[in-house]
């Protein structure tokens, strides 16, 4: 059980105050301040940090965090950005069933491995129903029904994110109770073939393997990673 604080809120902050009333700004500040801006998520080094839409997120000060889920996309997009820009990041919009779409994640994982944040940690994405609360969810790129898998990179990048979240937030990320599916979790989804559609587990698990072994200078299996 793990208690998440908003440890980067100072960086925002930063940024805000020296955008005050009355100063002008020189250039290189402004560059600074936009950077500062776009590193706005929690961190994953060279992540894309694209705001989901305040219809799609609820903003906590804090919140406990228990559990990763992974998702695969059913639309058209390939490109995380495209995924978080025109899906996520709109107000809701009313479906076809005369119910609002709302939905949400943390993040996007693209077919190029690009990986975007779209919701900070402490807040919550509207990503499996009643499960919402206390999950950090991860969309990944997957056309359906043209992708029947994730590309090599994406299971790579995938992998060294969830691993940082599990450093991050101290979740044994490699116990399968602290790392679900989303039709596993929540059972209640119609998307009951959420993710194992295009995710292979047994690969996802490899790659986890394979990243830890290399980040602690033990040797990866034999599989070949086109990364
Ligand atoms: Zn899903």
């Amino acid at each position: 059980m793990v208690r998440y604080e908003r440890y980067n809120a100072g960086i925002v902050k930063l940024g805000l105050t020296q955008i005050g009333p009355g100063k002008s700004l020189l250039a290189s500040e402004r560059v600074l301040i936009l950077q500062e801006d776009s590193m706005a998520g929690d961190g994953f080094p060279d992540v894309i940090w694209i705001p989901a839409h305040s219809d799609r997120h609820k903003v906590k000060s804090s919140r406990q965090i228990d559990a990763v889920v992974l998702h695969v996309t059913d639309g058209k997009a390939v490109d995380a950005q495209q995924t978080a820009r025109n899906v996520f990041a709109q107000p809701k919009q009313l479906g076809a069933h005369g119910k609002w779409q709302v939905q949400s994640a943390h993040y996007i994982v693209g077919r190029d491995g690009t990986v975007v944040q779209c919701v900070r940690h402490k807040d919550i994405a509207f990503h499996a129903n009643e499960e919402n609360s206390y999950t950090i969810g991860i969309e990944h790129n997957a056309r359906d029904p043209g992708d029947t898998t994730l590309t090599d990179v994406q299971y790579w990048k995938s992998a060294k994110l969830v691993i940082w979240i599990g450093k991050q937030l101290g979740l044994p990320v490699f116990d399968r109770w602290y790392l679900q599916g989303h039709s596993e979790i929540d059972q209640t989804t119609t998307h009951s073939q959420c993710p194992q559609r295009a995710l292979s587990w047994r690969t996802y698990m490899q790659a986890m393997a394979d990243v830890q072994a290399m980040s602690e200078g033990r040797r990866p299996s034999m599989r070949l990673w086109d990364i």
